[in-house]
């Protein structure tokens, strides 16, 4: 048996194409979660399937005592598109975030004449679930039985209660551009910008937690990008391998850390970086022809179109790219429109307390979106009565 630690639907997903997906019984049903954000470029994609068995086919995994070419590859393409530095491979967003925490302590220590330690993160984030991600993560609702936690994080409410909460031992600021866990909740950029230039002033890192918004998924490589910034550090995860476990950690501090500081056991092997670097080309490629963005748009109007047509239950759209959220009136009927969605086998995902929240995958097609949508309707004029 498993450990109670989620609460299922009631199906068993046995093959998908695209943001499509069949049951065991062959019923038929539209993605628009790929996984939470993983699977960008959607299910079964030839060229990525193509590309992880030719890699199993010849190395999966070596360690990380030898040279293994597509983790360096692919860190080429995270860093172009970055600037300038280098980057670590781990497994998962929380171990991302973990990297980037220590990255961050190393550097209070051994820069400046005291030791800085402290983190600000924000009310409302969400940056995993092992003990330092979890103490990171401002929502008190998870920390409960956990404690005691590292010390050194310490909350802000918002963008501009950041500047209240640095003292002569803060190291770095953590935090999402869009907050997804906790609602879809998108910062304005002229804060974030001004953000950045403050933090630099006063040499404490900016730390920016891409896990969920990275490579594409609001329209851009980086949502940083998007904000027009550069951070200090950058942790990716969930759309990068396309499913294949992945982590990284992007950043202009390539001198901190030394062998022995850190390391991972599976941390960019082989078959997670040959998938990450297919999962790049494939997006770029989908950027580059203008694809992407008319499906992003093509998206947002059916969003829009939904949220005019049926007041009552929305308030809002928000989000940028594929990155979405219809926001309602409160978590009861939020919770009702995902349970009557599934009933139209159309799969959506909540997030904070009353959004319904779509991470369809980057290469959905109209046919998809609109077969979805008109199943989504179905389910919510169940829902009026
Ligand atoms: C999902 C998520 C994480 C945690 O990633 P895991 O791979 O589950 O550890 C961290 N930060 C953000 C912003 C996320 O969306």
């Amino acid at each position: 048996m498993l450990l109670n630690t989620y609460t299922r639907f009631d199906v068993k997903f046995v093959k998908g194409k695209n943001a499509t997906l069949w049951d065991e019984n062959n019923e038929k049903y539209i993605d628009f979660t790929s996984g939470i954000g993983v699977v960008s470029v959607g299910h079964a994609n030839e060229r990525l399937f193509n590309a992880i068995c030719e890699q199993a086919k010849k190395i999966i995994h070596i360690s990380n005592l030898y040279k293994i070419p597509p983790q360096e590859k692919l860190a080429e393409i995270l860093v172009k598109y970055y600037g300038e530095g280098g980057v670590f491979f781990c497994n998962s967003g929380a171990e991302a975030n973990e990297t980037a925490l220590k990255i961050a302590r190393k550097y209070g220590e051994v820069e400046g004449k005291i030791k800085r330690y402290k983190i600000i993160t924000l009310e409302n984030s969400f940056h995993g679930r092992t003990i330092s991600t979890l103490k990171a993560t401002g929502q008190p609702k998870f920390h409960q039985y956990f404690g005691p936690f590292p010390d050194g994080f310490t909350y802000a409410k918002d963008i501009k209660d950041i500047y209240n909460k640095i003292d002569n031992k803060t190291v770095g600021v953590m935090i999402e551009l869009i907050q997804g866990e906790g609602g879809v909740n998108p910062f304005d950029k002229s804060e974030i910008k001004k953000l950045e230039k403050e933090l630099k002033k006063k040499d404490i890192l900016l730390i920016v937690d891409e896990v969920q918004t990275g490579i594409y998924r609001t329209g851009e490589f980086y949502a940083s990008d998007l904000y027009e910034i550069c951070p200090d550090i950058i942790t990716l995860a969930k759309g990068l391998g396309g499913g294949v476990p992945i982590g990284a950690v992007v950043t202009r501090l390539t001198n901190v850390l030394k062998p022995g500081d850190h390391g991972s056991t599976f941390g960019g092997n082989y078959l997670s970086t040959r998938a990450g670097i297919e999962v790049c080309e494939i997006l770029q490629k989908e950027k580059k022809s203008g694809k992407l963005d008319e499906r992003i748009e093509y998206f947002e109007n059916k969003l829009v179109e939904i949220a005019k047509e049926f007041p009552l239950m929305f308030e809002s759209v928000a989000g940028y790219g594929l990155m979405r959220a219809l926001k309602t009136k409160d978590t009861k009927t939020r919770d009702e429109i995902i349970k009557k969605a599934f009933e139209e086998k159309v799969l959506v995902l909540k997030a904070g307390s009353h959004s319904v929240r779509f991470l369809p995958p980057l290469t959905i097609s109209f046919e998809e979106i609109d077969e979805g949508f008109e199943r989504l309707k179905l389910a919510l004029n169940k829902g009026k009565n």
